[in-house]
């Protein structure tokens, strides 16, 4: 009879562990053991098996270990929505794309809908994703959740239809008073559910439709709940022009002047900005999101004039979102690639973006955007087990000197094999554990019939060649 403890998991020969840890270890032939969902020990597997034992033990030969992936900003209910909204500028994607096929969704598009989009973050490593919201929200925590993913929740919020850029569909506009009224009883529905797996947030979509006074009751209902506000700002210089045209301010300004920025805030784009602005981010620190697929699809150039890396450098912290299906690509790996070779490219630098920093933004940063840093982000002793399993002996992570370039530079989430959320497996050989995966794919084809019925394909879908 073995006097060693008893885990409740362990994995084992781990052939790169990349840990994120506060001194960012990278363990060979490591493995780890999970007891009651978090991390009980970690180190060398030989030192691990002289004191632990299990009954479920992993093999994990040829394997990238990392921690779960953080996406900050995916819009679960436009996961059917890929190539609907190509060559289109800001105002187009948004006022005659976007707004419309959001204003048409039924509550079960949406389910379905978000049950795609858990399964490719799953699929491709995220383990915890922030939603900006949308007119649905039940089915959406009812989809994920029932998935084993991690998710924080929002209800959308509009209280202005008129902006610079155009008309927003009458259905998704609501009084200042019901806006709020909603915010806080979504707040009430969910605190505490789902066993720590779901969190709530206070959103407005975007500064150009929302009132000062929603802005600051959003505000104030994320601060009485100890949560964060979150929105899009600057994502084109179109949402800037319109601020400027509209309230006489850029949008960080505008939000500076009404005291709503903090590090409890979360701002999704961020890319175009005056210099008063740089300096107002850097002294109040709130989180930002890069998502370089959303600017890149529609060429907003917020790549080329943003300024994450040396806000980075100003001690703000920069986290990572894949946006919405839209763009195509919902994969975190490949929006680390493209926020540090997109950032290289545009300052003609090779310096500006190392892997580390994009793997930290994906980790660290979303984990801290999403006021979850003590809990998850990192592979470290006593935090939740959320962890990904890489198979490194296909081609792409191939040959393998240094796990953290081809991660970033080399492999797609397509190469995520196994994932971990606080010690439950929900992603098994690239297929879900917990649900019908095969099932919603099923769905997922249903659904775009649906869709496809009810637009008018010929002016949503860019097909330029002819199809017999
Ligand atoms: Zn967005």
């Amino acid at each position: 009879m073995s006097n060693n403890r008893q885990a409740d998991l362990i994995v084992r020969h781990i052939d790169w562990l990349i840990t994120v840890d506060p001194k960012r270890r990278i363990i060979r032939d490591a493995a780890l053991v999970i007891q009651d969902g978090k991390f009980a020990a970690i180190g060398k597997t030989d030192e691990i098996e002289r004191s632990w034992q299990s009954a479920k033990v992993v093999d994990a030969h040829g394997s990238v270990v990392t921690p779960g992936f953080v996406d900050n900003h995916l819009h679960a209910s436009f996961q059917m929505s890929r190539g609907l909204a190509d060559e289109a500028n800001a105002q187009s994607f948004l006022y005659d794309h976007m707004y419309p096929y959001e204003a048409a969704n039924t509550e079960e598009d949406v389910f379905v809908s978000s049950s795609f989009a858990a399964l490719e973050l799953l699929r491709h490593g995220v383990t915890c994703f922030v939603d900006p919201g949308n007119y649905h929200p039940d089915a959406t925590v009812k989809a994920v959740m029932a998935t084993g993913l991690r998710m924080n929740v929002a209800c959308s919020c509009f209280d202005q239809t008129k902006s610079v850029m155009g008309l927003l569909p009458a259905s998704m506009i609501e009084s200042t008073e019901k806006c709020l009224e909603k915010t806080e009883a979504m707040f009430e529905r969910y605190l505490g559910k789902h066993k720590g797996k779901l969190s709530v947030s206070a959103s407005f979509r975007g500064l150009n439709n929302a009132t000062d006074a929603l802005i600051l009751g959003l505000k104030g209902i994320a601060n009485k709940h100890n949560s964060f506000l979150q929105t899009h700002a600057c994502f084109s210089y179109s949402t800037h022009d319109s601020s400027v045209s509209q309230h006489k301010l850029p949008e960080i300004e505008r939000l500076e002047k009404l005291g709503v920025l903090d590090e409890n805030t979360l701002l999704v784009h961020s890319g175009w900005l005056e210099p008063q602005e740089v300096a107002m981010l850097a002294k109040r620190k709130p989180t930002l999101v890069c998502s370089p697929s959303s600017s890149m699809h529609n060429g907003y150039g917020y790549i080329n004039v943003g300024m994450h890396p040396e806000l980075m450098a100003l001690g703000v912290n920069v986290s990572l979102g894949s946006d919405h299906a839209c763009s195509g690509v919902v994969d975190i790996v490949q929006e680390m690639r493209m926020c540090a070779c997109g950032y290289k490219e545009a300052r003609i630098n090779p310096r500006v973006m190392p892997p580390e920093q994009a793997l930290e933004m994906a980790t660290l940063g979303g984990a801290k955007g999403v006021g979850m840093l003590d809990r998850i982000g990192s592979i470290e002793l006593g935090k939740e087990a959320d962890f990904v399993l890489f198979d490194a002996t296909v081609p792409e992570w191939q040959p393998l000197y240094n796990p953290v370039s081809n991660l970033v530079y080399g492999a797609t989430g397509n190469t995520v094999k196994h994932v971990w959320i606080a010690g439950e497996q929900v992603l098994r050989d690239g297929k879900l554990t917990k649900v019908d995966h095969d099932e919603i794919m099923r769905q997922v084809g249903i659904t775009s019939q649906r869709i496809a019925g009810r637009l008018d394909m010929k002016k949503v879908v860019k097909l330029l060649w002819p199809v017999e």
